[in-house]
């Protein structure tokens, strides 16, 4: 097993745990964005989101949420970002799919990322590529 969070799930790598049923495991981010920042993953090893099946899928954002209210509840966040770095083009580095929760403070000077302004024509393009029909 190379995978560091089958590891991790497998107990073989000792983790801090937020969270744990009989498919999902959520554990504290080993270097966090802001104290509290939790990893999402199922226990099953799927590479990406389009990898894993619906079901899990869904009840891995279950457990997002429920991790969102501990924060609101426990940690008085007034916000939260959710990620998923999906695959290594979008940053993903360990192999394994997983939910970031990460909680906000007030004017904690995190920006999550740049944006760009659309060209000329280049909105109805992209549209006309992706809809969904
Ligand atoms: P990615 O870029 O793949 O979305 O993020 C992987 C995350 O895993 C990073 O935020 C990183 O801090 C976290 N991480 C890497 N190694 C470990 C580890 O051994 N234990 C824990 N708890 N988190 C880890
Ligand atoms: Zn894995």
């Amino acid at each position: 097993m190379s995978c560091l969070f089958c590891k991790i799930i497998a107990g073989q790598i000792p983790s801090y745990k937020v969270y744990e049923d009989e498919s999902t495991l959520a554990f504290l981010d080993i270097n966090p964005v802001n104290p509290g920042h939790t990893l999402v993953v199922p226990k099953k090893h799927f590479t990406n989101i389009e990898e894993a099946d619906e079901p899990t899928v869904c009840q891995i954002i279950k457990i997002v949420k429920k991790i969102g209210l501990s924060f609101k509840k426990n940690l008085a966040t007034p916000g939260y970002n959710l990620a998923v770095n999906n695959d290594p083009a979008a940053g993903q580095i360990v192999p394994h799919l997983h939910f970031h929760v990460m909680p906000r403070l007030l004017n904690d000077g995190l920006r999550p990322w740049p944006q760009k302004k659309y060209q000329a024509n280049q909105a109805e393009e992209v549209l006309n590529k992706i809809k969904i029909k």
